[in-house]
């Protein structure tokens, strides 16, 4: 366990009308968005000199590095890379990173280990919002609703016709989950209602009880790729995860099979989608994470109709993205003072 730090409360500094003595003795806390929720930042001014990145970009690489200096806490995003350079930056008073996702590939959380830095995600609050926005991508890649809608405003809506615009529905088909953790098992519940043959799921350790709930089958990552008519990516992005739907496994895919990724960009051979999309090796892909984000205008994944693209909105969900913002300030407010974090990586 860190040494303690003890708060001082804020009234009574106020009765000793004594600003800079409270200033001084508060620990400071660097966030880099200056666009998290409110709620959350009013958290940390409460107890904390907080400084803030200015602008809704990602705050830039040597700002960071100068801001992160001295600093007792770092409130960060996935846009932030949060390694031994920038750890080295903050100084060795540093007690916690606290990341306003659930993903942390972005964090060294070795080095955060070796020097004692507790850090802190945000599991579960997004897990809904996350599960509905991948049904909602799925169904619009499977029901081709952005093309179709294109169709509306460019004059391709001729008439009603018999064949056109169709697409494949999840009835009656296999779905395989690569990933059946809090979101991925949320997701195949949504999916059961659309009644398909069977999901199956493909992680690294056997999930029994969760599988029962939605009479999912493990399988490997093989027979997977092999038999299924959805992929649905929700892993986490790690060394072994990475670029894992390789031009290998879409070569092994039906030409049907439809890939959905709301995990991380990483998962995926972005090279070799293009490819397995362009020559029809596979039927359509949904993207809600991408390498790199934003996507270049003149990526050629923007070129392709059978692909839908949204920009990392998987959590976006308002309710969902403030209480975001609190359980990271909650997170740091804890670490610093030794106490139990809302959620903290195990290191
Ligand atoms: P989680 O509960 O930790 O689930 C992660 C799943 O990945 C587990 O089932 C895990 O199973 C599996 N996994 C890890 N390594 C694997 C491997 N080598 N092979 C097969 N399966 C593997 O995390 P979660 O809360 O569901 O979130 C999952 C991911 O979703 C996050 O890490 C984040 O990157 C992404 N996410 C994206 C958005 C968005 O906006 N698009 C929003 C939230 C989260 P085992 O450990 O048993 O292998």
């Amino acid at each position: 366990m860190p040494p303690r730090l003890s708060f001082a409360p804020v009234r009574n500094f106020a009765k000793q009308g004594n600003l800079t003595r409270r200033m001084s003795s508060q620990p400071k806390v660097y966030v880099t968005r200056p666009d998290v929720d409110d709620s959350g930042l009013e958290l940390l001014r409460k107890r904390c000199q907080v400084s803030t990145w200015n602008e809704t970009i990602p705050v830039p690489r040597c700002e960071l590095i100068r801001e992160v200096a001295g600093k007792d806490a770092l409130y960060c995003a996935l846009t932030d890379k949060i390694d031994k350079e920038v750890l080295d930056a903050a100084g060795s008073q540093l007690k916690c990173v606290a990341t306003i996702s659930v993903g942390y590939e972005h964090i060294d959380v070795q080095e955060c280990k070796k020097r004692g830095i507790r850090v802190g995600f945000t599991p579960d609050v997004l897990t809904d919002a996350t599960a509905e926005l991948t049904l909602a991508l799925l169904l619009a890649t499977n029901r081709r609703l952005f093309e179709a809608n294109k169709q509306v405003y460019n004059g391709g809506w001729k008439s009603w016709a018999p064949m056109w615009m169709c697409g494949q529905g999840l009835k009656g088909s296999r779905v395989g989950m690569f990933g059946f953790g809090r979101i991925g098992q949320e997701i195949a519940a949504r999916i059961v209602p659309f009644k398909p043959a069977e999901i199956t799921y493909t992680t690294r350790s056997p999930r029994p009880q969760e599988a029962a709930t939605v009479n999912a089958r493990r399988v490997d990552f093989d027979e997977m790729v092999c038999n299924s008519d959805f992929i649905v990516v929700c892993c986490a992005l790690t060394p072994e995860t990475k670029e894992i739907f390789s031009t290998e496994a879409f070569q092994k895919m039906k030409p049907n099979c439809i890939l959905i990724n709301t995990a991380r960009g990483g998962v995926v051979d972005q090279k070799a989608l293009y490819e397995a999309l362009k020559n029809k090796q596979i039927l359509a892909a949904g993207l809600d994470v991408t390498t790199p984000e934003p996507l270049p205008l003149d990526d050629p994944l923007l070129k392709l109709d059978n692909v839908v693209i949204l920009p990392h909105i998987g959590s976006a969900d308002i309710e969902t993205r403030k209480e975001m913002s609190r359980i990271t300030a909650r997170n740091i407010l804890a670490a610093l003072a030794g106490d139990k974090m809302d959620a903290e990586v195990k290191l």
